[in-house]
């Protein structure tokens, strides 16, 4: 039942950054302490009856850390795991503070020790020895609260030690500065009349390692030689003290450098920085960052140099450093809005350049931290809210595959039964398919779940051997000491048995090829390369109700009286099995011997069927035919029934672009062909029209890139999409002409002066209309309605590309006359119409209207 804990927390208890800056043994990705192996520790503490039986545990449990401590450090051999050496440290800590008695007892020898200075003795390839330096006031570290009641206790003794000073109503509006806690090591820069001498590294709080060169080595951007800013003053002796750490993406590309060279990659970004710290060469290649967090001093290190920690980062800023300090913390009296804080760093943290394992609470008024004291190993005005995350480690018994209504394939880990804080976890999520590869994670595995607050739980990672064991032995211990205890620690009888070891029988698992549900071919999803979609969207069980919607829906084909809701009904009831059979329902609704006497099949019935009546029925199934049959007599533009196709990252205007581009659906098909087979553009120099044979590439069409295009491909590509449509269309749906293309039927009509028109139907069909003046049948948001109703878009400007200028009353002087200027040049076509009456008798003529004129000309 337990994990790793965060570093930070052991450089509290160590006073060293020793163990930290060589931890290279992580194994963790994420170092969120465990709350469980808090709570084993405690309940270790607490069944501890007397003060000479604490003193043998104390003495036997530093002996064992400092075993393993000298181990690593002089041997550079890794006798216990991360979470094992944790668990000690932490168990070290609780007796401590059960026993107040025998605090500081026992550590002495781990202090000393680590101050001896073997920083680099675990490192391969290098005996290098690091002088030692003091640090002008002890560097300390911090004390740490792993939920918000230790918060809210560590305030109330803040404030009980300035109920003297402060007067109540002062008391209350004591602020605290939050800021990010970033996962890194600590240094220490000095600075001698604003120039750089020195930087140490922690060491034992009062020695620090030279680490100058390394921090002053060119990849260490964020340390100023010399602290700049204008007229800007600075203490002269002093320290700034801060984290250095690795950004994210800066460890990314050095692993990669370093696997392609067959070194071992860093752990991790705190790793990476202290392997950096550790190299003896000195021009290391890993581009180190600084954060400042505080500053030291002769004789103390507080109040007399700023007076407030805003101020000191506002300072470090002009200086020249990393404004991060600044831009990533908040200020507050209200504890709640510290928690709030916290929370949204919590739900941040990933997207940060930099890892982050809590947040960090301090006084801001200096002058009061004086008042509040510090104790030998951490001051008493700050306190680290770490981000705490509940583990278990139970068995991954299968892997199942979801299909989201949008066809994203996602694999979810069924779980042997395990308790999480107090709620039974049988399933969790893998994120996605990659990440399964990734983590090696394989069914049969022990695996690390995790769940922090409301959030579904996740697996992390597989279990370690020493993770197993310690979760089996944890929850041997809770059981042998007490009854109770085991309720208290969350343990059951199921996670006792999910930790057995499964060292046998796992087995790799392969992301699927196929969708699960419709068993159509799947795709990585081009975003990101990180998502396999079900290409299928079209016939797909799993999304045929969100994609018949989008087809049916006002944008796409515009079906009245086809809601969500109807749609799911008539899938409910087989009455459709995938969208094209929608153009058929009246067909079979009737049968071959229409009876219309006969009561409406039951999907008819979609609406309350207890209070309708049955011509009421008939009357909604009669209402919905007749929806669907006006797409049919009407048709459908070329340019609405791409975008209805649902082609991932096909949106309208895409849609447009296309319909513009292709002019029909088979040349527009062809070119998604093309693209699947060629992989990109194949023809770059000839993507000007297709008049003289020429292909256009997808790539070549306004707003279609890489993204798109293969999304566009990958849809076609799958030949139950190909089949869809094909059934769409012989069921009856018509694609209008474009006009411009090769499709002779369209014609043009009288008042038009652009050739741009594709169809009687739409009039207004990409053409610019620019208004001007005020009217008095109808407001300007009406018109644009209109206008964009019938496929027109409207501009404020006036533009040479402008089609019509709609003139009301007292129009715009400039713009009349810029019009009439266009009207006059070579060229220009613009149209003047006066009044909203004669351009609605002109444009805004309805489809109605305009069908007789079809309906004559067809026939
Ligand atoms: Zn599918």
């Amino acid at each position: 039942m337990t994990t790793t804990i965060s570093k930070t927390k052991m450089k509290k208890i160590t006073g060293g950054c020793l163990r930290a800056l060589s931890s290279l043994s992580s194994s963790s990705e994420r170092n969120l302490p465990s709350s469980n192996s808090l709570q084993v520790a405690t309940a270790f503490a607490n069944s501890i009856e007397s003060s000479s039986k604490a003193e043998k545990i104390l003495r036997d449990l530093a002996q064992k850390i400092s075993e393993s401590d000298r181990l690593y450090y002089d041997e550079a051999k890794e006798t216990l795991t991360d979470g094992e050496y944790d668990l000690l440290r932490m168990k070290f800590e609780a007796v401590e503070r059960k026993f107040e008695e025998l605090r500081g007892k026992f550590d002495d020898g781990m202090y000393s020790r680590v101050g001896s200075g073997r920083l680099a003795s675990s490192s391969s390839n290098s005996s290098f020895e690091y002088k030692k330096y003091k640090h002008l006031s002890p560097m300390q570290s911090l004390k740490n609260a792993f939920n918000a009641d230790e918060v809210r206790e560590f305030d109330e003794r803040v404030r009980k030690s300035l109920v003297e000073v402060l007067p109540a109503a002062a008391l209350q509006k004591v602020e605290y500065c939050a800021e990010l806690k970033i996962d890194g090591v600590s240094a220490s820069l000095r600075y001698e009349n604003g120039k750089l001498v020195r930087a140490l590294s922690r060491g034992d709080g009062e020695f620090g390692e030279d680490i100058t060169r390394h921090v002053l080595s060119s990849s260490c951007r964020d340390v100023p030689r010399e602290l700049g800013g204008e007229g800007s003053s600075y203490p002269e002796v002093f320290e700034i003290r801060g984290e250095v750490y690795v950004e994210e993406d800066a460890l990314e590309k050095v692993n990669e450098r370093k696997s392609a060279n067959g070194e071992t990659p860093f752990k991790n970004a705190r790793n990476a920085a202290a392997g950096v710290m550790r190299m003896k060469e000195q021009n290391v290649d890993v581009p180190l960052s600084f954060i400042p967090h505080g500053w030291g001093t002769e004789g103390g290190d507080r109040a007399e140099l700023f007076e407030t920690q805003i101020e000191f980062y506002e300072k470090c800023q002009k200086w020249g450093f990393s404004d991060l300090c600044l831009t990533r913390s908040a200020i507050s009296s209200d504890l709640n809005e510290l928690f709030a804080f916290h929370a949204k760093t919590y739900d941040l943290r990933d997207t940060l350049s930099h890892k982050i394992d809590g947040v960090v609470y301090k006084i801001n008024e200096t002058r009061l931290r004086d008042r509040i004291g510090s104790d030998s190993r951490a001051p008493k005005w700050a306190i680290a809210h770490k981000f705490v995350a509940d583990v278990a480690i139970t068995t991954l018994k299968s892997i199942e595959v979801q299909v989201g209504r949008t066809g994203v394939l996602t694999p979810v880990a069924i779980l042997e039964p395990c308790e999480l804080n107090g709620a039974t976890i049988r399933r969790a999520t893998l994120h996605n398919f990659f990440e399964i590869e990734r983590k090696k994670i394989q069914i049969g595995q022990d695996v690390v779940v995790e769940r922090a607050g409301d959030v579904i739980p996740k697996i992390i990672r597989v279990a370690t051997d020493a993770e197993r064991i310690t979760s089996e032995e944890n929850a041997k211990e809770a059981s042998s000491s007490s009854s109770s205890l085991g309720a208290a620690l969350g343990l059951s009888s199921s996670s006792s048995t999910s930790s057995s070891l499964n060292l046998g029988g796992a087995s790799a698992y392969a992301a699927p090829m196929l969708c699960p549900c419709c068993n159509s071919l799947v795709s990585r999803d081009a975003e990101d390369g990180m998502v396999i979609r079900c290409n299928a969207g079209l016939k797909c069980p799993a999304q045929r109700t969100a994609r018949t919607t989008h087809f049916a829906s006002k944008k796409a084909l515009d079906i009245r009286g086809l809601a969500e809701k109807q749609i799911e009904k008539l899938f409910e009831t087989n009455a459709i099995e995938r969208t094209s059979d929608i153009f058929t329902l009246e067909e079979r609704f009737y049968g071959p011997n229409r009876n219309e006497e006969e009561m409406p099949p039951v999907w008819a019935r979609y609406e309350n069927p207890a209070q309708k009546k049955k011509h009421e029925f008939t009357k909604n199934a009669l209402n919905m035919f007749a929806a669907i049959n006006d797409v049919k007599t009407n048709g459908v533009q070329l340019a609405k029934f791409i975008y209805a196709l649902g082609i991932p990252f096909v949106g309208e205007a895409t849609a447009k672009e296309l319909a513009k581009t292709y002019k029909s659906l088979d040349k527009f098909k062809e070119a998604a062909e093309r693209y699947h087979e060629t992989g990109s553009r194949a023809d770059e120099e000839s993507d000007v029209d297709e008049k003289n044979g020429i292909k256009i590439s997808l790539e070549a069409v306004e707003g279609v890139g890489d993204i798109v295009a293969k999304s566009i491909a990958n849809f076609w590509s799958e030949p139950n999409n190909a089949n869809e449509v094909k059934r769409i269309l012989d069921n009856g749906v018509k694609i209008l002409p474009v006009f411009g293309g090769d499709v002779s039927s369209s014609s043009s009509s009288s008042s038009r002066t652009n050739n741009n028109i594709n169809n009687n139907n739409n009039k207004l069909s990409n053409l610019k209309v620019c208004i001007t003046g005020t009217f008095t049948s109808k407001s300007r948001s009406e018109i644009q309605r209109d206008i964009e109703r019938l496929g027109g878009s409207v501009s404020n400007a006036l533009a040479k590309s402008t089609d019509i200028l709609l003139i009301g009353e007292n129009p715009g002087k400039s713009k009349l006359e810029k019009a009439r200027e266009i009207a006059k040049s070579k060229g220009g076509r613009i149209v003047l119409v006066e009044g909203f009456e004669q351009f609605q008798k002109d444009w805004l003529t309805t489809m109605e209207e305009d069908r007789d004129d079809d309906d004559d000309r067809e026939e």
